[in-house]
Formats: C-alpha cells, structure tokens, sequence
C-alpha cells in the first residue's frame, strides 16, 4: 500500500524520499504543494520534472481521505462534512462559518469509545484512531472546497482526543508549523472528557494549545451516568489537572457544561460549580465556562432545559465572577452540533 506523505515531518520527509530528491529545497517545493498550494494529485506538482514526480507517485499518495456527503445548515450555513477512508470508514467534520473566519470542528477517531450519553458519536462503534495525516487531511480538504483559510481548530469532533493522543499531538504540531498550516497555537483548542495524566503529558509537550475540560456535572454520580467511560478520574482530579495545565501552558481553559433538564441545570448545580472553580484558581479571566443546552439525539431521555433556565444558570456564575456564556448551537437542522455526530 502507497504511504500517505501527510504522515510525515518535514524530517522525516526528507528522509523517506533521500533516494528519489536529495536537495532540500525539493522537499520545501514538495511540502508547498501539500500545505500551502493544497494540491494532491501528485502529477499536477509542476515544478518537480515528470521523472521525479512518477517515481513519487509509485510509493505515496498525497490523499487519503475522500468528501462523500456535504450537507449545509439552513439556519447558519454551517457545513457537516463526512468523510470516508481509504479502508471505507466514515466520520465527520463540521465548518462553522463565520462572516471572515473559519473554524473546523475536526475528528481524531472513528466512533467514540467514552459513550457519553449525551453524544450521538458515543453510540458508534469504535473503529480505529485517525491518523496524523487523516487529521491534518480534513482541514487541507475543507480549505480546498472553501477555497479559504482555516483559522480555528477544534477537536471537538467524533473521538477522544486523549486516546489517540500521539497522532493527535503530531497533527497539532503541522497545525503549528510555520512550514504546515502556521496557525497560532491559541487558535486551535483540545476538548477531552479529562484524563489526568494525559492533560499533564500534554502540559509537557510546549505546545500550549488551548483546553477544553467537558466537567458537565458538579458530583461524580451525576457525571457518571453522563460519561460512563469517565477514565476512573473524579471531578476534583480532574479540575487539578486543569489548573496545573493552566499555570504550565499560560494559555487558556475552558470548562464544558452541557446543561440538561433535571440533571444538572438546578441552581444549586450552578452555585457548586462556582465552589469548584474557585477551590481550584480557576475564577480568573483565562477560564471561561462554555454552557451549551443539550442539544436533541435520538432514542434519549434527555430534554433541553428552558433558556430561562439556561440563562440563571449563567447568571450565577457570572455574579460570582466566572466569565460564562452561552454558546449558540450551530447546525443544529442537518445534526452538526454538539453531541450530533452520529451516523
Ligand atoms: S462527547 Fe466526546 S468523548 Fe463523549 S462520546 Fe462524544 S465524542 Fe466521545
């Protein structure tokens, strides 16, 4: 099977092809026409002779990944892309289009084995993790069809990104590198449900991206039943790690709470997430709570609580000094938003 050159560094690029180019400034053209002129049938990379190109083109693929469905939002023109892989699995990822900004919503597997119960993407099955090129390959391919640049990065799609953490941590560096992508490193966020020691192994890495801590409960019963798959880590654990990869990272963290009816929108969950916050230094202006209203899946029980609900709950953060807000579900009409990607 043809090796993927997406999988690659620039080193190891270099290395791979050492016996069809030996000059780097060959690899440079070669890593042109992947990241910034996005061009992945390897016959079009004129400046490299026929020669060179058909001897690349034996070995390795610039693609990998295939646009079979694109469905856009009525409501918001929010686009769900779903893609399919070489070996014929699916997945998604979501456009979420601004007037002069884009961000993607991007996968780092295929199914979820957390199973949330609030996420559609926790009832698929399990298929495999994506790899670095796959990753990365979703943003080049929505950049192509949009013809614009990607300026935010969200792994908020189908998968846990703390269980495919090094194909994750490797596309993170692409998205970083001046040579790849050259995105800022605070315009790319990773949302994990919490594993400890995978937070605090990220903190290490120096790439100071963003955090996303999805809590969604104030006490571990309830959390529990939310996520069942929870990594074993209990909320205080979990809010630590927070606050160590806040200090470490200098970045910015933000703390996820799906709000759903009789499970964790009282006002007494609101006052205890203030409590929490504040136990662990996260009352500061580099924390933001992100309150999202459950957002309907089929076969639940789960409701959506009433927006005045929604908005006492945001008040009582608010008055005890937590930057929180709403977020607006986008693409909610073609099952885009948060918690939706399912099949
Ligand atoms: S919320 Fe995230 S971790 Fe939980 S099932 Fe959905 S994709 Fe997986």
């Amino acid at each position: 099977m043809k090796k993927n050159l997406l999988e690659f560094t620039y080193e190891q690029l270099r290395e791979s092809l050492k016996n069809i180019v030996d000059k780097d400034y060959r690899i440079n053209q070669i890593f042109e026409w992947l990241y910034a002129k996005k061009e992945g049938d390897i016959s079009k990379w004129t400046n490299l002779n026929a020669d060179i190109r058909k001897k690349i083109a034996q070995d390795f693929r610039a693609r990998n990944l295939t646009i079979v469905k694109k469905e856009e939002s009525i409501i918001d023109g929010t686009i769900r892309y779903t893609f399919k892989t070489a070996d014929k699995k699916f997945f998604f990822a979501v456009l979420l289009a601004n007037k002069d900004k884009q961000s993607v919503c991007i996968s780092c597997q295929i199914g979820c084995p957390m199973g949330c119960n609030f996420c559609s993407s926790g009832r698929v099955e399990f298929a495999r993790n994506l790899t670095r090129g796959e990753i990365v390959e979703q943003v080049l391919q929505i950049e192509n069809d949009t013809a614009k640049k990607v300026s935010g990065i969200l792994f908020m799609g189908m998968g846990e990104p703390m269980l495919n953490f090094n194909n994750v941590t490797a596309a993170i560096k692409s998205f970083i590198s001046k040579k790849e992508f050259a995105l800022g490193k605070r315009h790319i966020t990773l949302s994990t449900v919490g594993n400890v020691r995978a937070i605090k192994k990220l903190a290490q890495e120096d790439i100071d991206i963003r955090l996303a801590l999805s809590l969604h409960a104030t006490d571990d019963r309830t959390r529990k039943i939310l996520i069942p798959n929870n990594f074993g880590f209990k909320i205080d654990d979990i809010l630590s790690a927070g606050e160590y990869y806040l200090k470490k990272s200098n970045s910015r963290l933000t703390i996820e709470f799906i709000l759903i009816e009789n499970i964790n929108n009282a006002a007494s969950d609101a006052h205890k997430l203030a409590r929490l916050l504040k136990k662990y230094n996260l009352v500061n202006p580099n924390v933001q709570v992100n309150i999202i209203a459950f957002n309907p899946i089929k076969n639940t029980e789960f409701k959506t609580p009433s927006p005045e609900s929604i908005d006492k709950f945001k008040m009582i953060l608010n008055l005890s000094g937590i930057v929180a807000n709403i977020r607006q579900p986008k693409g909610v009409d073609i099952g885009a938003a948060c918690g939706q990607l399912g099949y």
